[in-house]
């Protein structure tokens, strides 16, 4: 294959701005915050899920709340029934009276026991709402955390972003006066090596595999003719001679 020695070194600024894509697209794969952000979400998803675990523990201990008032309610309504009957006077016999004395301490001894039931489930509550609370603001912080991550991520992206317009432009710029064939067999080898597809020939070396040349395969790139696209011997890639080249 033949091509200008200008487009020849063309295909190098087509090259540089290729492989500026590449670390720019890398760049953008492997910004530390998509880790951050992983992090931040499965935090973010583990608190709510304890939020609403304690919420619903509090809910709970609300209803066993109010139910053990209404024991004890209940306990002290029947209380003062017996009472008004006791004052009342209208029990006369002995024995009913008697009765109605016993119900009463009982009674009495009931209510003590529903009202320790009460300070206990109150205790309860207000761990329970401990809990809600501290589980919230950590929840209200990894919101934050993420929010911030999401921020910083979407600012990095907006700046590789830009980057990559204009280094696709400046590409499109050098690509369309570069002949068709000289541009295939480079997109080919791009992709067969690794993204470097051409690489110029300095100071002896293969700049895309590194590998010196012996003085006898020097002298035979010499002698190819300018317009001659040369590959490497040892990579294939299109070898560029320029100026610095020595040949
Ligand atoms: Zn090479």
């Amino acid at each position: 294959m033949n091509a200008a020695p200008a487009d020849q070194i063309r295909l190098l600024d087509l090259q540089a701005l290729d492989s500026r894509l590449d670390q720019l697209a890398h760049r953008r794969r492997s910004l530390p915050e998509h880790a951050e952000i992983d992090k931040a979400t499965a935090d973010h998803t583990a608190l709510k899920d304890l939020v609403i675990a304690a919420q619903a523990q509090l809910g709970d201990t609300e209803r066993e709340l109010t139910k053990a008032e209404g024991d004890v309610e209940q306990v002290r309504a029947r209380t003062a029934r017996n009472q008004q009957r006791l004052d009342s006077g209208a029990v006369g016999s002995p024995r009913d009276l008697e009765n109605l004395q016993h119900e009463i301490g009982s009674l009495a001894k009931r209510q003590s026991d529903l009202e320790d039931v009460v300070l206990e489930v109150m205790e309860r509550l207000e761990s329970a709402q401990t809990r809600v609370t501290e589980l919230s603001a950590r929840l209200d912080h990894s919101t934050v955390v993420l929010k911030e991550a999401e921020e910083r991520r979407d600012a990095a992206f907006a700046e590789i972003d830009a980057e990559v317009e204009k280094v696709k432009r400046d590409r499109e710029a050098v690509a369309v006066v570069l002949p068709a064939d000289l541009i295939k067999l480079y997109t080919r080898l791009r992709e067969q090596q690794g993204g470097v597809g051409a690489a110029r020939l300095f100071q002896r070396r293969c700049e895309g595999c590194r590998v010196e040349f012996a003085a006898a395969d020097l002298n035979s790139i010499k002698a190819e003719p300018k317009d001659a696209v040369v590959r490497c011997e040892n990579c294939g890639r299109i070898l560029v001679r320029t100026a610095e080249s020595g040949v």
